[in-house]
């Protein structure tokens, strides 16, 4: 059986709404477009590793309602293995997120189900963290989960991954469980309060984390790249030169990569390599989940 990883995170439907600008306090306008768009970045993240087809299971909850069931089809048409998601009593999360002919917006999240799941849920689908080699979380379901989750993890002995977004303070013996944590430079610079302006602030900032017992962590720099940092070594990782039309789920997207490689072959530069690879496919296209890519793409572009 080929090692498994989990992703233990949010589902919401993502309502886009288009306006030719944005609507003044108490003005009612009429949109120009309404679409709806499976995302959350527990469901992203799964979807870009289901996408490259290494086995993944998703830990969840969505609501008895439409979206929920569309938001568990989206993740079974991308191998996304749902038998962990659970039906709540809350409806589906929702992002209501509207968008301006400039390409500006506002966003309006309901987390609904994704707020109710509890440590014994995480209990309840114990099994499924057990058969795996891999855990992955992000902060959009409650911190306390977050925590219990990674601590379990590592207990199992498995490889932990924490995306740190959106970005929320984190207590000490939490960051202790995680393995990877994998920010962007906004929430690196959030999590330990160093505004980061050039490489030595971004290598400080690194540094404070792995004191506090985080053993590595990959910053994305978005069209810069990524750096590796751990104990004994801080490197840069250049991004590949792609033409950008929409950058949603890069971040995403870069960690299905890596953790889509690294479950298989635990090898930080290769996984990385995988990553940087994902994101700029990525970044060519338009949308969420629609534009994570198959394993034949990354192929593709490797050669
Ligand atoms: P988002 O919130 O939009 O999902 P993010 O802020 O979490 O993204 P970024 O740091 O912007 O994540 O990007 C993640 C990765 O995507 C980068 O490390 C890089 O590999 C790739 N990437 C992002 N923007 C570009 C770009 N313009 N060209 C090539 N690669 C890019």
């Amino acid at each position: 059986m080929k090692p498994a990883i989990v992703v233990v995170g949010s589902l919401n439907m993502d309502i886009v709404i288009n306006v030719d600008h944005m609507p003044k306090e108490g003005q009612t306008l009429i949109g120009t477009g309404l679409t709806e768009i499976p995302g959350g970045k527990g469901a992203n993240q799964a979807v870009a590793i289901g996408k490259l087809q290494a086995p993944v299971s998703m830990i969840g909850k969505v609501g008895a309602d439409p979206y929920g069931t569309s938001l568990l089809n989206s993740l079974t048409a991308s191998n996304v293995n749902t038998e962990h998601i659970v039906t709540s009593a809350e409806k589906s999360g929702v992002a209501v997120v509207t968008v301006d002919q400039s390409g500006s917006n506002h966003i309006i999240v309901i987390p609904g189900a994704n707020f109710d799941i509890t440590e014994q849920d995480i209990e309840l689908q114990r099994q499924a963290i057990e058969q795996c080699e891999i855990v992955v979380l992000q902060l959009e379901v409650p911190m306390e989960v977050v925590k219990y989750t990674l601590q379990l993890a590592k207990q199992l002995g498995k490889t932990t991954i924490l995306n740190p977004a959106p970005a929320k303070p984190l207590d000490d013996e939490l960051l202790s469980y995680v393995d990877i944590l994998i920010p962007n430079e906004h929430e690196l610079a959030d999590i330990c309060g160093i505004e980061l302006v050039d490489d030595q602030s971004l290598q400080a900032a690194t540094q404070a984390l792995l004191a506090k017992g985080v053993q590595s962590l990959i910053v994305t720099l978005g069209e810069k790249g990524c750096c590796y940092a751990d104990h004994q070594t801080f490197k840069m990782f250049p991004a590949h030169k792609v033409k950008a039309l929409d950058t949603t789920a890069a971040g995403d997207s870069f960690i299905g990569g890596f953790a889509a490689s690294y479950v298989s072959n635990p090898n930080m530069d290769e996984a990385i390599r995988q990553a940087q690879i994902v994101a700029a496919i990525t970044v060519t296209r338009a949308g969420a989940q629609s534009s994570l890519p198959t394993l034949a793409e990354v192929q593709q572009f490797a050669r």
